[in-house]
């Protein structure tokens, strides 16, 4: 077995994904308002986005990163 570190709170869990089963359910919350942003926004800064939407700046830059979280150019 594998042991990840959660992205969000750092605790040990052994499930896929970048998160715990804690977070996961918080992280696609945040994912939808991102996303939701982009859609609005045409012009945005990962600080804009961070301040719009009250996500993280460390959580954006892993959405962003992920190449699951579609169609997104920064
Ligand atoms: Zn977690």
């Amino acid at each position: 077995m594998e042991f990840k570190r959660c992205a969000r709170c750092g605790c040990f869990f052994v499930t896929e994904g970048d998160v715990c089963s804690d977070c996961a359910p918080k992280d696609r919350l945040d994912m939808v308002k991102v996303k939701n942003y982009f859609e609005e926004n045409s012009n945005y800064s990962i600080d804009n986005i961070s301040i719009s939407t009250g996500v993280s700046t460390r959580n954006l830059t892993r959405y962003l990163n992920d190449q699951n979280f579609p169609n997104i150019n920064l």
